[in-house]
């Protein structure tokens, strides 16, 4: 049953703003308008005194499988992005054993499939096991992946990192660096020298780079000069590093409110694409033990709603751009806008305020400095190709299976 219409609600995506109807038939929006008649034996979710955006992509997530079930796997991070409003995420390949080779890549892709809730988007390793020693066999995984990463950490070897951009170019997929020199005292430093390395060789190799969560001004700057000469980069900045301040342990670690704003302004013109979670769940235990990174996929849209939205930093076709549609593009995906053609994707949220207690999770981590806090913009709905994936509080698969069952009536 892939067919829904959403009555009376307001829509906003990154360029339209309307209140009115939705229909979605076979998973595909179908029609967007004032008043669309009920098809006969299409579900009817009343959307009235609610916002429909996108569902959002997040181009960078953690779920921890194989390897850390203590942490999270394939299934709870899947409940965990429907209730923050994901339908898409694309996962790094720090698992273990490590996504260096195509059977754990398809591993990830087939389970993905089984528990459908969302679509899972692999990222390879750029080198066996993350050691920055020798490339993994890109040639093997690039059937299975859309990027290459060694997320966590920066490949250090010039000549390593010149050789992937060169083949990510032959094979025709991204090359999405965390870019980052190791043993600098100046972290600021030590991602600006990496991105700027990083830019140069993808200009040289003509290959496709996005950069993870970037979170300096001089990064932002040299990104600038980069689009100027029409590098094929695009890049991503964190709900934590646009909102959050303090000492809480992730990596970059969180910055001042100077920088925070420029990040905020180098979104808006566009220098960053994207904003991604970097959904990093961890144990208590791991992270008393100091474990950088934030369980952030379940309150990223919350954060930025709160924090930048409201106050209008931000207005809400402006973030639907960054958590919709840039991602979509840079995923080349027909997702991303409230527009007949595009994928029946949406997520639907509330203006109400709520806390943040323990028991708001279906991931398994609760690493985040915002326990406690109160937010607004609580995701109500989240439709996957015009299928229920999560209403209030109800997750497909684990409270209903036919969606006809959570949908009042009437
Ligand atoms: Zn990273």
């Amino acid at each position: 049953m892939k067919d829904l219409l959403i009555q009376g609600v307001r829509m906003v995506d990154a360029d339209q703003e309307l209140v009115g109807d939705i229909l979605i038939r076979g998973g595909i929006i179908r029609a967007v308008g004032e008043r669309i008649p009920a098809p006969r034996g299409v579900p009817v979710l009343p959307g009235k005194g609610k916002t429909a955006l996108p569902a959002f992509l997040d181009l960078h997530a953690h779920f921890r499988d194989p390897g850390f079930p203590e942490k999270e796997d394939l299934l709870t991070g899947a409940r965990a992005a429907v209730h923050g409003g994901f339908t898409v995420v694309s996962l790094m390949p720090n698992t273990e054993p490590v996504c260096d080779s195509p059977e754990i890549a398809r591993y990830i892709s087939a389970k993905a499939r089984e528990i459908g809730l969302v679509e899972v988007y692999p990222v390879g390793a750029i080198t066996v096991g993350l050691q920055g020693k020798e490339l993994s066999p890109l040639e093997d995984l690039a059937p299975f992946v859309w990027a290459f990463s060694d997320d966590g950490k920066g490949v250090e070897d010039h000549e390593l990192m010149w050789q992937a951009c060169r083949k990510a170019a032959t094979l025709g997929r991204v090359l999405f660096p965390h870019c980052q020199f190791s043993g600098m005292s100046d972290q600021a430093l030590a991602q600006e020298l990496m991105v700027a390395r990083d830019l140069w060789l993808a200009r040289r190799a003509g290959c496709r780079l996005h950069l993870a969560h970037l979170s300096t001004p001089g990064a932002v700057k040299l990104v600038t000069l980069a689009k100027a000469e029409r590098v094929p980069v695009t890049c991503e900045v964190t709900p934590h590093h646009l909102c959050l301040e303090g000492d809480y342990p992730v990596n970059p670690p969180l910055v001042a409110r100077e920088t925070r704003v420029a990040l905020l302004e180098a979104l808006k013109v566009g220098v960053i694409d994207a904003i991604a979670t970097d959904h990093a769940p961890h144990t208590p235990e791991d992270k008393a033990a100091g474990a950088p990174g934030i369980s952030g996929i379940e309150l990223c849209f919350p954060v930025l709603y709160t924090e930048l939205v409201r106050p209008g930093a931000l207005s809400l076709a402006e973030l639907s751009r960054y958590l919709s549609l840039a991602p979509a593009q840079i995923l080349g995906l027909r997702k991303g806008r409230l527009r007949a053609g595009y994928d029946g994707d949406l997520v639907v949220f509330c203006e109400e305020e709520f806390t943040v207690s323990e028991d708001f999770f279906c991931s398994k981590s609760r690493n985040t400095p915002l326990l406690g806090k109160r937010l607004w913009g609580e995701v109500w709905a989240t439709i996957h190709r015009g299928e229920v994936a999560y209403l209030a509080g109800a997750i497909k698969g684990r409270d209903f299976h036919d969606h006809r069952q959570v949908i009042p009536s009437g």
